[in-house]
């Protein structure tokens, strides 16, 4: 059921529509991405799933005091370890939002148990990893943003669906909105006026962790054109990611890697950390500094 010989890199997860692969992998050969030291290298699904000694697996956790969300994420970690949130709308519907590398019968077994995947919707390139085999598995389309359409490593157009709108509604409470910033089509995902799921054009950092107060200065949130490089992003683009967001109503922000969520008050912290980066650029007057709730 799964195409397990098509390349994946082994650095970004991203799988490969053809075999052989190109010599590097465009996504990590990027200013935003890298190709380690070692070089480029491949691997596939078959051998990931066929590794006695690393025996991968994907954890599925309900993420605690909210029964309609599950993390889900492969152990030991695949290439750059993010996770993917399946959340349950008040319709009954499962929406996935972003995407992993690994796949095999276990993870479609209960992932169907909880009621399967009615639609995919990825945050940004980085995040593309194996989404035709998850669409496949689970019979569903995948929502890729069109202005990042070409870093799309394998197209099935079967299965994705290139959209232009600025917002797109999945469910009556479930919107992926675009942002920009990190890549011209990254997504932020809104869910129940409450949650907003991000990846990398807002990015929680260390000092956001916990419910807990904190000093004024405190930065709790990043916005980085990369971060293997630590390029930073302009604070016009900082300003457009503020733009997409500032009407939607959200209280928790929950990061693209495992556990790491900023709550309360995550809109008021996302704003506030952009002004002092950008106070943090040098600039003294900026339409971003001028920004309030
Ligand atoms: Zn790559
Ligand atoms: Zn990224």
């Amino acid at each position: 059921m799964f195409s397990l010989d098509l390349p994946i890199c082994a650095t970004c997860g991203n799988q490969f529509g053809n075999s052989p692969p190109p010599t590097t992998c465009p996504v990590c050969d990027d200013p935003r991405q890298y190709v380690p030291a070692s070089g480029q290298s491949w691997t596939s699904l078959r051998k990931l799933q066929d590794n006695s000694e690393k025996k991968y697996h994907n954890e599925i956790v309900q993420v605690p005091n909210e029964p309609d969300m599950y993390s889900i994420y492969t152990v030991p970690q695949i290439s750059i370890g993010q996770r993917a949130m399946l959340v349950k709308t008040k319709e009954g519907k499962n929406i996935l939002w972003d995407c992993i590398t690994f796949i095999d019968d276990d993870t479609v077994q209960r992932v169907k148990d909880l009621g399967g995947i009615d639609a995919i919707v990825i945050s940004h390139p980085h995040f593309y990893s194996c989404n035709v085999e998850w669409g496949k598995a689970f019979n569903c389309p995948v929502f890729l943003a069109d202005a990042d359409k070409d870093w799309a490593m394998r197209k099935d157009l079967g299965i994705q669906h290139f959209f232009t709108e600025k917002r797109l509604k999945l469910a009556e409470d479930v919107q992926a909105v675009v942002v920009g910033g990190h890549f011209p089509g990254s997504l932020v995902f809104a869910w129940k006026n409450e949650h907003l799921l991000v990846a990398d054009s807002i990015q929680i950092v260390l000092s956001g962790l916990g419910e807990r107060e904190r000093l004024p200065g405190t930065v709790m949130f990043t916005f980085m054109y990369s971060y293997p490089n630590m390029i930073p992003l302009d604070p016009d683009s900082i300003l457009g990611i503020w733009d997409a967001v500032k009407d939607l109503q959200f209280n928790q922000v929950h990061s693209g890697w495992p556990g790491r969520v900023v709550k309360p008050d995550g809109k008021l912290k996302i704003l506030e950390s952009a002004k002092l980066i950008v106070q943090a650029m040098g600039y003294t007057q900026h339409t971003m500094l001028d920004q309030q709730l």
